[in-house]
């Protein structure tokens, strides 16, 4: 037995090192520059924490969340290593503790929020201790391009330079861009050792579902398992009361987080969630990176998450014990105009902007797949793999057809009309429906006016989703949303390319087609009124309305 795996069961009581722990442990216990990307989940904290029993010195732990360090101080203490965290969270006593133990050469492990590394002092201290190793947790915040991004993370290249100790980093993000510029941040001039391991979390199961009756679809995949711990993530604050409210309205222990709420209320939540079987947290994503429960038994996405990283985060929260989880991320068109929205709007440069968009169209891709997800999803981090056959769309493969000719219809409407109407207007020209707005136009006219009214309009909208999806079109922002066609749709104009559409996300959008009101300007009356006349209008069309906001929030 090496020493490695003597601490590993007499101080961290586990039996056995999971994939790649083992090689990374000795890379870092080595002193050799690391970077190591491992799932959520995957055991990212023992690389670091027992190198730092096996070095020299103190080992500096650089963390985003304070709860975090809280939490691993606590657990490092619980199983006697000594450990301390400098957080603005700590009562003085704690601090002088901490100092203390320095002072006295006890300490270990040192875990220090980003911020800290801006004051001087730190620095002095750090140079006096005595430091053997600096570990970066979810290294990934060094990354402007992340979903995470904190500036002081910048701070960790230079104190690697002015200490001139090894440094090792852990992601569970890896794409290429993620991961050339971590080593170029934090490691300039040295080149660590990589380690790439396993993405796949085979005991998920992945399942996307077209918004049809987005709360009821929510309500029936939480009732199918009552009593298990499961979130529900919403792309908005309000979202997260009114589906609380609804879940407990069906017997189900739910409660919301977001944000905006006091922190002691969001620590309350927490507590809860950690402490109790069974308990749904229906919550936006500020819900998360400080979550360790190894027994969530689902993930449930109310709305479509940002991008394939965050996606990946989110539902990778669940099943970490390695027991049997549940996913399903539900989606729609207006999901995808909202995150497209989100990015264009957003204060992002340009190529930032690209980068985004890059990285919604991999989740568009993984939403709108047509063969195994999660051959999809660890393709896009790099990893080959079989179909898994435990996806939804493994269990029962989707039926598609040869879309071609109805998205060349499509792209020519787009074209003919000078990319600058949206998916109601196209649609009225494609299945040849007279209104006044296209005779206004003479678009009644158009060599196009027609030609797709072999398919109702209900799938004509189900066609621009998945058109989204593959990004062959795009909302143009500067337009009203006005399609326009992308790069990526002129090899099927020019009869190069095919695409492959599913059926059966077509059939589910026939049946409920959405009524939205647009209102230009906020008002207080104005809203209430309208609130009235959705609810009104959902009541007796039965169909789901929405306000939406020129800022794009959607109110249901
Ligand atoms: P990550 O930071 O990579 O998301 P953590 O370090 O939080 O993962 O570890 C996730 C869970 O796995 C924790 O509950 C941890 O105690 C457990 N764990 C880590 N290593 C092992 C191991 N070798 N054997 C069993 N459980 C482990
Ligand atoms: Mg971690
Ligand atoms: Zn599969």
């Amino acid at each position: 037995m090496t020493r490695a795996e003597g601490l590993l069961s007499s101080v961290f009581g586990f039996g056995a090192f999971r994939p790649g722990q083992a090689e990374i442990v000795d890379a870092v216990a080595k002193g050799r520059n690391t970077l190591a990307i491992m799932p959520t989940g995957g055991g990212k904290s023992l690389c670091y924490q027992l190198p730092a029993l096996l070095r020299d010195g103190v080992t500096v732990v650089i963390s985003p969340l304070i709860a975090l360090m809280r939490d691993q101080v606590r657990a490092l203490r619980a199983a006697g290593v000594e450990a301390g965290a400098l957080t603005s969270g700590n009562s003085e006593d704690e601090t002088e503790e901490v100092f203390r133990s320095l002072d006295e050469g006890r300490l270990k492990l040192l875990y220090m929020a980003p911020e800290r590394l801006a004051s001087g002092g730190t620095l002095t201290l750090l140079r006096r201790i005595g430091i053997g190793l600096i570990a970066v947790d979810e290294a990934h915040c060094v990354s402007q391009w992340g979903h995470d991004f904190r500036p002081d993370y910048l701070r960790i290249g230079a104190l690697r330079r002015a200490l001139d100790v090894p440094l090792a980093a852990f992601t569970a993000t890896a794409d290429e861009e993620t991961r050339v510029e971590i080593v170029s941040r934090l490691f300039e001039g040295a080149s660590p050792d990589v380690f790439l391991h396993g993405f796949d979390r085979p005991n998920i199961h992945l399942a996307f579902d077209v918004k049809d009756q987005p709360r009821r679809q929510i309500l029936t995949f939480a009732a199918a398992r009552r009593g298990q711990s499961g979130i529900v993530y919403c792309a908005t604050r309000a979202k997260t009361e009114t589906l609380a409210a609804a879940l407990r309205d069906e017997g189900h222990a739910a409660c919301h987080y977001h944000g905006g709420m006091e922190a002691d209320d969001r620590r309350e939540v927490e507590a809860r969630f950690q402490q109790d079987d069974g308990l749904i947290v229906v919550a936006t994503v500020a819900f998360g990176m400080g979550i360790d429960k190894p027994d969530i038994r689902w993930v449930a996405h109310a709305d479509l998450p940002k991008s394939i990283e965050a996606y990946y985060q989110e539902i990778g929260r669940a099943g970490r014990d390695g027991a049997p989880a549940e996913t399903l991320t539900l989606f729609g068109a207006d999901d995808i105009r909202l995150r497209r929205a989100q990015v264009d709007e957003g204060l992002a440069p340009g190529e930032r902007k690209a980068a985004d968009h890059a990285r919604l169209n991999a989740l568009l891709g993984l939403a709108e797949a047509t063969s195994c997800r999660r051959q999809r999803l660890l393709a896009y981090f790099g990893e080959a793999a079989e179909p898994c056959g435990a996806c939804d769309l493994c269990d029962a493969p989707p039926d598609v057809f040869d879309g071609t000719e109805a998205v060349r219809k499509a792209l020519s409407a787009i074209l003919r009309t000078g990319e600058s109407f949206g998916a109601g207007h196209l649609i009225d020209i494609l299945i040849g429906h007279a209104t006044d707005k296209i005779r206004a136009r003479n678009h009644d006219g158009l060599p196009t006016f027609g030609v797709g009214g072999d398919l109702p309009k209900a799938q004509w909208q189900a066609i621009f989703r998945q058109m989204m999806g593959h990004n062959l079109i795009r909302p143009d922002p500067d337009r009203h949303g006005a399609f326009r066609m992308t790069e990526a749709a002129r090899p099927i104009l020019r009869g190069e390319a095919t695409v492959t559409l599913r059926r059966d996300t077509i059939r589910k959008a026939a049946g409920r087609p959405a009524v939205k009101m647009l209102v230009s300007e906020e008002n207080a009356t104005l809203l209430s009124a309208l609130k009235a006349k959705r609810r009104a209008l959902a009541e007796s069309a039965k169909v789901p309305a929405y306000v939406i906001f020129p800022d794009r929030t959607l109110i249901e």
